[in-house]
């Protein structure tokens, strides 16, 4: 598995701060110090053989929102997408030993996002782009969510304008995936 050496933010790592460690957590090559959460990477790839990526988050509105009650009306196309696949993780605190990783392999499932509770986010998915970009779009979600608490009493979607909309968004995912990868890594 290949992870962000440990003492680095997202901004500014390149390929030289990438740390690559085997399934049970040991360095194989790269410097610096391991990362405190490879448990919840390694559980998860030990159980999904489907997932290449995983993107994980502790963004500040992210974290805030895993800090309320969990629930997650439908109520745009957005929070349509990420509601397939989504877990709740109920048990608090940083993945940092072996146990507490196979924990959240076990609420995830065979799921592909989850907010777990006061920590923050994480989209696991078949490839780097479409879990960056799934982690980008559960931000957006979580921004509407929030945006709409704050306007009033939330009206979740009717099921019959809800999942046909599913149907098309499933349908049509690997090349939204393509369009917005490209969107966020065009040079500015
Ligand atoms: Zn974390």
């Amino acid at each position: 598995m290949w992870i962000k050496r440990g003492d680095m933010g997202f901004r500014g790592v390149t390929a030289d701060h990438l740390v690559a460690v085997d399934l049970e957590g040991n360095r194989a090559y790269g410097d610096g110090p391991l990362h405190t959460e490879l448990w919840l990477h390694l559980s998860i790839y030990a159980t999904r053989p489907d997932v290449s990526a995983i993107s994980h988050s502790h963004a500040t509105r992210l974290v805030a929102y895993s800090a309320v009650h969990p629930v997650w009306p439908v109520i745009d196309q957005y929070t349509l997408e990420m509601s397939i696949g989504m877990c709740w993780h109920d048990r608090s605190g940083l993945i940092v030993t072996r146990s507490l990783g196979e924990s959240l392999a076990r609420s995830l499932g065979t799921g592909r996002t989850c907010i777990l509770r006061s920590h923050g986010v994480l989209v696991a998915d078949s490839t780097i782009e479409a879990a960056v970009v799934g982690t980008v779009e559960l931000g957006r979600s979580i921004d509407i969510q929030m945006a709409a608490r704050m306007l009033g009493d939330v009206r979740p979607m009717p099921a019959e304008d809800a999942d046909p909309m599913r149907e098309r968004f499933l349908a049509r995912r690997e090349n939204r995936v393509k369009n917005m990868w490209g969107t966020l890594t065009r040079p500015s």
